[in-house]
């Protein structure tokens, strides 16, 4: 009897035309983040297993945890046949150091061809419960321990500790967006939310120095690496957006500088996404949240571009965006209080409902085409993995 990880991936078995791609990325994709953990990765039909080879389960069940695509996770114990009377001499052995008073036999046959049924199964390896434990009994509907046998086509596995993984797609095998990163609560939130649809993110965050300080980069660089553990690591691009934000400043109405200059970030980014392959824009918007977030002002701001644009909270109560932010670890660092470039521009009073045509002629007031370019020519980029330590210290 071996111990192994038994993986299970339900969502993926629904996807035939592409189970290929997604087992293979997977696959790739435990590798990748377990590439400390010395380890063996097997497939078999509708399962993956995991053989550890030193004795590390825990450090690898926790990475397990924070890798999409993955169902269920089951420390389980491989016998080599699945013959009854071994399975039988396996769970007495197993069954002696637990404790428990109710319990119930799950049994799953994928090899349909097995001598027995799964209710007789059932029956048999109840019975030699009930007689090797003294005073527990059969509970069907909230057993303290569920004793899971499965039956496959040469061996057979005995489990009683499952864990819930996170489900999705594997990250990649939608292909690539990128997210519009800014030190806040609810673009990381927007990214973890994509990549569990499968897609693998790069990041894009403005900064505009020195309005704009070190710290707050740093903590945009904390989030894309806390984001980074999900998918092995992140590009970050960081744009120079001072120029820009200061020509807006100094040459267009107040109370259209956010509009205006959420379409600069909008055109930037699509072409930074255009460049790296990315198929889509990802961003924390969330209707009604700000005025830049009004249903015209999404509209004034969008249609400077022509790549669809993800919102993943746009329905989402703030409330509600706190709560994914605690969950994924994200919100004690988003909290931290250094300026990002929209909070010092902001006007006293931003338009809610933005008219295209105003935004449009103030455009023709700078050039915006040349700067753009620049700002672009000269971005700095940043592979964020989870092991680069810099800055952690200031949090
Ligand atoms: P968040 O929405 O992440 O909490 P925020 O509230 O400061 O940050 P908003 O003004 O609500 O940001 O902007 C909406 C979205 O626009 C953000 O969620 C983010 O995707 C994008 N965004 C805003 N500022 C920046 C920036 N400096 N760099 C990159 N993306 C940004
Ligand atoms: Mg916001």
């Amino acid at each position: 009897m071996t111990q192994k990880i038994m993986i299970k991936y339900g969502e993926l078995t629904t996807k035939k035309d592409n189970i290929n791609l997604f087992l293979k990325t997977l696959k790739q994709n435990i590798e990748h983040l377990l590439k400390e953990e010395e380890i063996t990765i097997e497939y078999d039909s509708g399962r993956m297993f995991i053989t550890p080879l030193k004795n590390n389960f825990e450090d690898i069940l926790n990475k397990l945890q924070k890798i999409f695509g993955i169902h269920e996770i089951v420390i389980c114990n491989e016998l080599e046949d699945n013959n009854i009377e071994q399975i039988k001499e396996a769970l007495e052995n197993l069954i002696q150091n637990i404790e428990f008073k109710t319990f119930k036999i799950e049994t799953k046959r994928s090899n349909k061809n097995y001598s027995l049924k799964s209710p007789e199964i059932n029956h048999i390896l109840g019975g030699l419960v009930l007689k090797n434990k003294e005073k527990v009994k059969v509970d069907v509907h909230h057993p303290e321990l569920t004793i899971h046998i499965e039956i496959r086509l040469k061996k057979s596995y005995l489990y009683f500790d499952t864990r819930k993984g996170l489900g999705g797609y594997p990250v990649g095998t939608l292909g690539k967006g990128l997210l519009m990163l800014s030190g806040g609560i609810d673009s990381p939130v927007a990214g973890y939310l994509t990549m569990k649809r499968g897609v693998k993110l790069e990041a894009i965050y403005f900064e505009s120095p020195p309005h704009t300080s070190l710290e707050a980069k740093n903590k945009v660089e904390s989030l894309a690496r806390i984001l980074s553990s999900y998918q092995g690591e992140i590009k970050l691009h960081v744009i120079n957006f001072t120029e820009i934000q200061e020509t807006i400043y100094k040459n267009i109405p107040h109370e259209y500088l956010i509009t205006i200059m959420r379409r600069m970030m909008y055109r930037i980014s699509a072409k930074i996404a255009y460049q790296r392959k990315c198929k889509i824009l990802v961003n924390g918007e969330s209707i009604g949240q700000v005025a830049s977030q009004t249903l015209t002002s999404m509209n004034a701001i969008n249609m400077v571009v022509t790549i669809p644009v993800i919102r993943p909270l746009a329905c989402f109560d703030k409330l509600e965006i706190i709560s994914l932010a605690q969950q994924i670890n994200t919100y004690d660092t988003s909290i931290l209080p250094f300026e990002d470039c929209c909070t010092i521009f902001v006007p006293e009073h931003p338009i809610i409902n933005p008219e295209i045509s105003k935004c449009e002629e103030y455009e023709t007031l700078i050039p915006y085409e040349k700067l753009i370019e620049k700002a672009i020519q000269n971005h700095e980029e940043i592979l964020v993995t989870k092991n680069k330590q810099q800055f952690e210290d200031i949090l």
